[in-house]
């Protein structure tokens, strides 16, 4: 870098890897008393070895020697930094075996090469499987595993060094068996009728939005822990179509009965019978919207009707704000934007949802 030849800028490559670093020497440019300013990637991995780098500081006879020796210290460090946090002492290993062996290796579905996540299956009583993954902490057992489930509820269990991957298995069983009833209710609802939201249901996932007739649709959330119980219900579509529905709802609330299933007392309240895959053809129910012309906007289906009973366009909620927004003749209050229906010109409003903000 100067004429000096007191200061060195440059890259070490050490495993196809560049690390930038700067030697500062003293004007009699005696390599002991020299500086080494490093990038933070080379700094942290010469961490602990300072005191290396210090001694062939003081021993390299000159600063080509120095930079080669330094290049084999970082070899070393590179070699053995990325394993030396994975690679879990012997008796980690012969725990976890054991650990498989007592719950039965047949319940195993996989297991990485590291021996670090574990994918076990389970089975409820309604014959529904099932996959708790498992992600072990080198301190195993010691430290808790992380653990993965499709489920609607956390899969809370207390942790102690004494447990193991038998008890995990049996709790997760146990939680599932809990859940049977809210699986069963939903069930029900998806082989019976047509699911516009979500798009493929999860076991994990509490809604559901049921095709009521064309852009008319009832959204219900199932409680996981009372899935019998009056679920929270949501009618989406065109007021005129709407309004006499959620009148019927309000009436027969009362003769709601728990020892039945959703779906059951859902016709009973409403006085509906639900279109179901073996009557009709999902597509009479996906209408796109009347802006994008999608049905899919992102996971959005359109959920915006003009309440014309004569149009009854359905659009996605973006897409109507958007299209009002730009409109000189629609005015905005707070976050309802008042405007005309592209299509029939009859007044409209939308929310503009809190995510669009
Ligand atoms: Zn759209
Ligand atoms: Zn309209």
């Amino acid at each position: 870098m100067n004429k000096d030849k007191t200061v060195y800028d440059g890259f070490l490559t050490v495993q196809e890897k560049d690390f930038r670093m700067r030697i500062l020497l003293p004007p009699d440019r005696q390599l002991k008393r020299a500086k080494l300013h490093c990038s933070w990637k080379l700094k942290h991995l010469l961490h602990g070895y300072e005191h290396i780098v210090k001694q062939r500081l003081q021993q390299s006879p000159d600063l080509v020697s120095f930079i080669l020796e330094l290049k084999t210290v970082l070899e070393v460090g590179l070699k053995s930094r990325p394993e030396c946090s994975s690679i879990s002492p012997p008796h980690y290993y012969s725990q976890l075996i054991s650990e498989i062996e007592t719950l039965g290796w047949d319940k195993l579905l996989f297991i990485d090469t590291e021996f670090r996540t574990l994918r076990l299956k389970a089975e409820d009583s309604s014959r529904r499987q099932h996959i708790l993954t498992i992600k072990f902490q080198s301190k195993h057992p010691a430290e808790a595993p992380e653990c993965l489930a499709d489920l609607p509820v956390p899969l809370a269990m207390t942790w102690t060094p004494q447990s193991n991957l038998q008890q995990l298995h049996n709790h997760f069983l146990l939680v599932l068996e809990s859940l049977t009833e809210f699986w069963d209710v939903l069930d029900e609802i998806d082989s019976w009728t047509w699911i516009l939201e979500p798009e493929k249901p999860s076991r994990a996932d509490t809604m559901r939005r049921i095709a009521i007739e064309n852009n008319v649709s009832i959204k219900v959330e199932v409680d996981p822990r009372h899935p019998k119980m009056l679920p929270e219900c949501f009618l989406l579509g065109a007021e005129h179509v709407v309004t006499p529905l959620r009148n019927k709802l309000n009436a027969n609330i009362h003769s709601w009965n728990p020892n039945s299933s959703v779906l059951h007392n859902l016709r009973d309240v409403l006085e509906i019978t639900f279109p179901s895959p073996a009557t009709h053809e999902k597509s009479n129910f996906s209408t796109e919207c009347g802006i994008c012309y999608s049905y899919r906007l992102e996971a959005a289906i359109p959920d915006q009707v003009c309440n014309d009973p004569r149009c009854g366009q359905p659009f996605h909620q973006a897409c109507l704000y958007e299209w009002l927004r730009t409109l000189p003749s629609s005015r905005q209050s707070f976050n309802i934007v008042f405007g005309e229906c592209p299509y029939c010109s009859k007044p409209i409003t939308v929310k503009m949802s809190a995510q669009k903000r």
